[in-house]
């Protein structure tokens, strides 16, 4: 029954709250609280909701009416409690990007310097994958935890990543799925309400954000990056959360490796003081932020090297049910794909990369696939470096032959080669957010 038809007189009305929004006018406390409560409890059917996400998207949301809307979804669910934790809380939110392990290699290494990592996450949808797809190729690995598994295990160990429950943010679970169907996802207000609402509601007290910009991201320009890093620090600070964001390059795939075993390997390898260099540039910029954050005055460069952030990993999946010494599942097929003449890689889209990932099983259409623990792509070569004709510059992991085609052809213009070398540029561009203290004594 839709709220137009309720016999009993309901306090507002869905279709004046839509009308207002449409012709962008401004809603008031008692309309948000009241659209997505009645919302969240099914008094208000999918197609007004939907009508009022459009005019959101279109019309946009003020300073105001934004952090309503976020206190709103928050009060749909359960908030956790960690203030008892005798370790500061520190937590960090990627919006998503090709070969993106950061959160892997992150939480133990932050947790290795002292803090209470709480990364309650999400599965992947679409070319970018979900860090919760990725842990679980490791056999035995749990994702879903009780509120306190995960507080005994941040007292413990330092850090978890899991689930996060049906409880936290139901408002948000039900008004995403109704986005990804109604061309709303991309709004600026409502992601930043999105992914507050749930970093809120885990109890984290700071947060770095790494927000991504470039092809294999959300936000392809730098302009639309900084405005949802603002949006997404001062809802923080609204809700006395420290948060500082980075805007991080995802034009190229991060590291090497795209697919969730594969993406497992490699994190290991940045644990045990190895890794790719961007991949390692861009986890010391955000475990910096994360220390700097929870006041804590240690260096996680060192935390690689001395094996306190790998011992911290393994705690971590055995905790959770893991084996940390089992072997990674392999792929049945590895094929490679050549380069078509000489040169220096000037260019190496990433969302071509995740995109053939995706059709070789990595990711997941519809939110109730599974996916591929083995499947992948694994990057010979990226831009800097130099190759001759015919030689193999990315390898296709998959189980299903049938598969490959497809993803080649997402690869068919995912290279550039020119006769010469083009300088790189810094993998972190900006910092968003309240000066960084000064070093303590
Ligand atoms: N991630 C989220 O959790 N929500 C969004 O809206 C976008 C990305």
């Amino acid at each position: 029954m839709t709220e137009r038809s309720r016999p009993a007189g309901p306090a507002h009305d869905i279709v004046d709250i839509i009308r207002a929004k449409r012709d962008g006018g401004r809603l008031s406390d008692a309309e948000i609280d009241w659209t997505i409560s009645a919302y969240t409890d099914g008094r208000v059917a999918d197609e007004q909701v939907s009508a009022l996400l459009m005019a959101i998207f279109l019309r946009g949301m003020s300073p105001g009416e934004l952090s309503r809307w976020t206190e709103a979804m928050l009060a749909s669910g359960e908030r956790i409690d960690l203030s008892g934790l005798s370790r500061p809380t520190v937590d960090k939110h990627s919006t998503g990007g090709v070969g993106d392990k950061v959160s892997l290699v992150l939480a133990p290494l932050v947790a290795a310097c002292g803090a209470a990592v709480p990364q309650l996450s999400g599965r992947g949808l679409g070319h970018t994958g979900g860090t919760l797809d990725k842990l679980e190729a490791i056999p035995g690995f749990r994702s879903a935890l009780t509120v306190d598994e995960i507080l005994d295990q941040l007292e413990r160990v330092g850090c978890v990543i899991c689930a996060a429950g049906p409880g936290l943010a139901p408002a948000d679970r039900k008004l995403y799925a109704l986005r990804d169907v109604t061309a709303t996802v991309e709004s600026i207000p409502l992601i930043a309400a999105s992914i507050m609402s749930k970093k809120i509601a885990e109890g984290t007290s700071s947060l770095v954000l790494d927000v991504k910009v470039g092809s294999g991201a959300f936000m392809s320009e730098r302009r639309g990056a900084a405005e949802l890093a603002n949006t997404m620090v001062a809802l923080g600070r609204d809700h006395g959360l420290d948060v500082v964001a980075l805007l991080t390059a995802m034009d190229v795939p991060l590291g090497k490796t795209a697919g969730n075993a594969l993406e497992v390997a490699e994190a290991i390898e940045v644990l045990a003081g190895g890794g790719p260099e961007d991949l390692l540039a861009v986890t010391l910029a955000l475990a910096r932020e994360m220390l700097d954050l929870a006041g804590i005055d240690a260096d996680p460069a060192a935390a690689l090297q001395d094996g306190s952030a790998l011992a911290c990993w393994r705690e971590m999946v055995v905790a959770q049910g893991g084996d940390p010494d089992a072997s990674l599942p392999r792929a049945r097929v590895v094929e490679t794909v050549d380069a078509d003449r000489s040169g220096f890689v000037t260019r190496l889209d990433a969302r071509a990369v995740g995109v053939a990932a995706w059709r070789l099983g990595a990711g997941r259409a519809r939110k109730e696939d599974s996916t591929s623990a083995t499947a992948g792509v694994v990057c010979l070569a990226k831009p800097g470096d130099e190759v001759r004709a015919g030689e193999p510059v990315l390898e296709l992991h998959g189980d299903d032959p049938a598969l490959f085609d497809r993803a080649r052809a997402a690869l068919a213009d995912a290279f550039t080669l020119s006769d010469v070398p083009e300088p790189l540029t810094d993998v972190v561009y900006e910092r968003i957010g309240a000066p960084r203290e000064a070093p303590r004594d």
